[in-house]
């Protein structure tokens, strides 16, 4: 009797959690959010990422604006839904999209680091603002379109760590904050790694005290898991050995976001060893496993560095055994064959898990073996939606051909599992 219990219960499970189409959503445009719901939408420009959050309340929250404007393949997939418009600005009519009624600004926009496909980069014939005082591509071309009220990224306010960083995006983003804050009454905050207290609630945060926000990790500094407190990764700039330096990926800003039951995982692009000339791990440690123990277990993550082969480790996959993973892609090798095969290994961490894909060029899928087959989607916007409370969600893919907000296909409800945190 005792050996049937295990049997029954993962019955039951499979029939709640199991991934079916539903029929009555398919065709028609994503249902409007609702209070109470967390929506994440992995909105798909084929030139970066960008993702955006409506928290319980309505508190939106925007991570990434999406890429260089004119950036060719194969560095960048073709622009969604078509060329006619900058990524920036499809973001930006994304977000009017599906703001609650009544918004009419993003809350908070954070850029995971300082790189063109999630900031926006400028290139030669980036256009001008219509203020004229900088131009146009990712995050400015959002606040053309849409005003923002908080900007957080991992860098203000001198854009210094780990030496001060200039080059023609960082030039024309620090015009943009200068004239954003004296005209347009912008806010900018550097990212507090540790805190739970710096992306909060801006509505009703009494209505939903089991959302949480706590911030991971950024330039080196990662949450110790015991209150807000912090450990520094990395030694002084001065003491890094001239073999051992860090690129702009490894002080990506992640985060997880708590509904509940419910957790989330978000890390721009963070990266693991250097396997081709690292034949040990740096003497500060392997940054992306222990950003993925700080994490600890979640039901969703965006993958980092958009699925990349030097992303998403065996240890960093072990720790947060998501249900879900979505992979933000944007170029050929995104993912990688190597990448793909720890994400679907059961020896990695056991029980299913749900890939969703935004884009899979022809050459991926001719590369990584079987992703066609194997991923629940490879093609379209892909948005986590967290019912009340958290206990459950359930994952839409969303036609990215045009701006109809098209349903293709849904999957869930997931349970929620309880971690214990
Ligand atoms: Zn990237």
């Amino acid at each position: 009797m005792k050996a049937f219990l295990p049997a029954l219960a993962l019955l039951a499970l499979a029939s709640s959690a199991n991934a079916q189409p539903s029929v009555t959503e398919i065709g028609k445009p994503l249902p409007a959010w609702q209070k109470g719901e967390f929506d994440i939408h992995h909105i798909n420009t084929g030139r970066g990422e960008a993702q955006l959050m409506i928290l319980p309340d309505g508190t939106s929250l925007l991570v990434d604006m999406s890429g260089k404007t004119k950036e060719q393949p194969p560095f960048s997939l073709p622009t969604r839904p078509d060329a006619s418009r900058p990524p920036g600005e499809w973001v930006a009519r994304y977000v009017r999209r599906v703001l609650p009624q009544g918004a009419d600004k993003i809350d908070y926009a954070l850029i995971s680091h300082f790189h063109g496909d999630h900031m926006g980069g400028i290139v030669k014939d980036s256009p001008p603002a219509s203020n004229g005082a900088y131009r146009l591509s990712g995050v400015t071309e959002v606040a053309e379109h849409l005003p923002i009220a908080k900007l957080i990224d991992r860098g203000w306010p001198d854009y210094s760590y780990p030496e001060p960083i200039h080059n023609p995006t960082m030039d024309n983003y620090r015009a943009f904050l200068a004239w954003q804050i004296q005209h347009q009454g912008l806010q900018v905050e550097q990212f507090k790694p540790g805190r739970n207290d710096q992306l909060v609630l801006k509505h009703e945060p009494a209505a939903y005290p089991r959302f949480q926000i706590r911030n991971l990790y950024a330039n080196g500094v990662l949450w110790t898991g015991a209150g807000d407190e912090t450990r520094s990764l990395f030694p002084p700039v001065s003491a890094w050995p001239a073999n051992q330096q860090l690129d702009e990926n490894k002080f990506s800003i992640a985060f997880r976001v708590s509904y509940g039951a419910f957790d989330y995982y978000t890390g721009g692009d963070i990266s693991s060893i250097d396997e081709e000339t690292s034949s040990a791990p740096p003497p500060w440690g392997n940054v992306e496993p222990l950003v993925g123990q700080a994490a600890g277990p979640v039901e969703a993550m965006k993958a980092n560095h958009h699925g990349s082969w030097d992303a998403n480790s065996i240890p960093f996959l072990a720790a947060l055994r998501p249900r879900v993973i979505v992979i933000g892609a944007r170029a050929d090798g995104h993912p990688a064959v190597n990448t793909w095969k720890r994400m679907t290994s059961k020896k990695v961490w056991p029980g299913d898990r749900d890939i969703f894909v935004t884009n899979v060029s022809p050459a991926t899928a001719k590369t990584t073996y079987d992703i066609e087959k194997t991923a629940k989607s490879t093609q379209g916007h892909v948005v986590i939606r967290v019912a009340e409370g958290g206990s459950s969600f359930r994952v839409f893919v969303l036609d990215d051909t045009d701006e109809d907000m098209r349903v293709k296909a849904v999957f869930g409800p997931y349970v929620s599992q309880p971690s214990g945190r």
